[in-house]
């Protein structure tokens, strides 16, 4: 796997934690913090905005880090997916920029 060593989480808004995050056996994640799918997943639940409930959004981090579900613990910083989530999310603040004409 291709990793960019120039992407670092402490400078990126959390893109990751807006995809679906499936919950597998094993995980120990507060019920109050996941949803099931209508397909019957098990996932962790997402906010109007699309982040994940657990994002701690003053600071922008996992609030439950250290008891994160496996799929968020295998993700790679600066890797395929991660560069993908984060181009995903720079295109959307961009379209939300209001064009001014003068
Ligand atoms: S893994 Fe990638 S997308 Fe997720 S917070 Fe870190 S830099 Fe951002
Ligand atoms: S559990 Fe934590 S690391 Fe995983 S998506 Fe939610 S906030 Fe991000």
């Amino acid at each position: 796997m291709s990793i960019d060593r120039t992407v670092q989480c402490s400078a990126c808004d959390a893109a990751c934690c807006r995809l679906t995050v499936v919950l597998m056996p094993g995980d120990n994640v507060p019920e109050r913090l996941t949803t099931h799918t209508d397909a019957g997943l098990h996932v962790m639940d997402r906010d109007e905005d699309g982040w994940c409930v657990a994002v701690d959004s003053a600071r922008m981090c996992c609030s439950i880090y250290e008891t994160r579900p496996a799929i968020c613990r295998k993700f790679a910083m600066g890797g395929p997916a991660c560069r993908e989530i984060r181009a995903d999310l720079a295109d959307r603040y961009a379209r939300e920029i209001p064009l001014t004409l003068s």
